[in-house]
């Protein structure tokens, strides 16, 4: 057998990436829950990212192929110009995801919690769910363990998490209309501590300007 490095296609696959990155909707769940100006740059090619960052922000992509004894049955969610993908309903929402982390408290996860409130929210207003609670399953790859958590939500919190996801999208679509950056609105430091922009960020990462 002989091998050899194939960097042509190496480089082919993060042009790839990188072009996906600017299809990204204005109507996903996930993408409006983030900073809009992180979105902003993916979006308006104004700034392409490192190979290292891309690949930084794909990791993790492939977990459904673990649950794979249980097939996903993704479940889509379509509610004020806003559309979402649930990765599958066990009585309730679930909302499946990957990590390196210590899994012992969801709250380090602000992301996929307000992620799955967002479902809720969006199921309760279709009248296809009448619950305020709803499940993450978390994979820790590292020590091969799963955790499910309940996690319950107010109605107040399920509001907020709402009109947050709506004020990101209508502050993005004015943004790329005017090509104009918009204010950072990253949800934890984390957000800024593995974005490709943090180097290009106003101010050091996470600092709200
Ligand atoms: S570094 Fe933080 S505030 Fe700046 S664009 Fe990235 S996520 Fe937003």
């Amino acid at each position: 057998m002989n091998s050899e490095r194939d960097e042509e296609f190496e480089e082919i696959v993060c042009r790839n990436l990188r072009e996906s990155l600017r299809g990204i909707s204005l109507r996903g769940v996930k993408t409006l829950l983030q900073c809009p100006l992180k979105i902003y740059w993916m979006i308006s090619e104004e700034y392409a990212p490192s190979d290292e960052d891309l690949l930084g922000m794909a990791r993790g992509a492939s977990h459904h192929s673990i649950f794979e004894i249980q097939p996903l049955i993704e479940v889509k969610v379509e509610y004020d110009g806003v559309a979402g993908k649930i990765d599958f309903i066990h009585d309730a929402p679930v909302e499946v995801f990957s990590t390196a982390r210590s899994v012992k408290d969801p709250s380090k996860f602000p992301l996929k919690v307000k992620q799955l409130g967002a479902y809720i929210y969006m199921l309760k207003k279709t009248g296809r769910y009448d619950k305020n609670w709803g499940r993450l399953l978390i994979f820790h790859y590292n020590l091969k363990k799963l955790r499910a958590w309940r996690i319950e939500f107010d109605d107040e919190e399920l509001e907020k998490i709402w009109s947050d996801l709506k004020w990101h999208q209508k502050i993005l679509e004015n943004a790329l209309k005017l090509k104009v950056p918009p204010h950072p609105d990253p949800y934890s430091q984390r957000e800024c501590e593995f974005c490709p922009y943090r180097r290009r960020c106003w101010g050091e990462p996470g600092r709200r300007v």
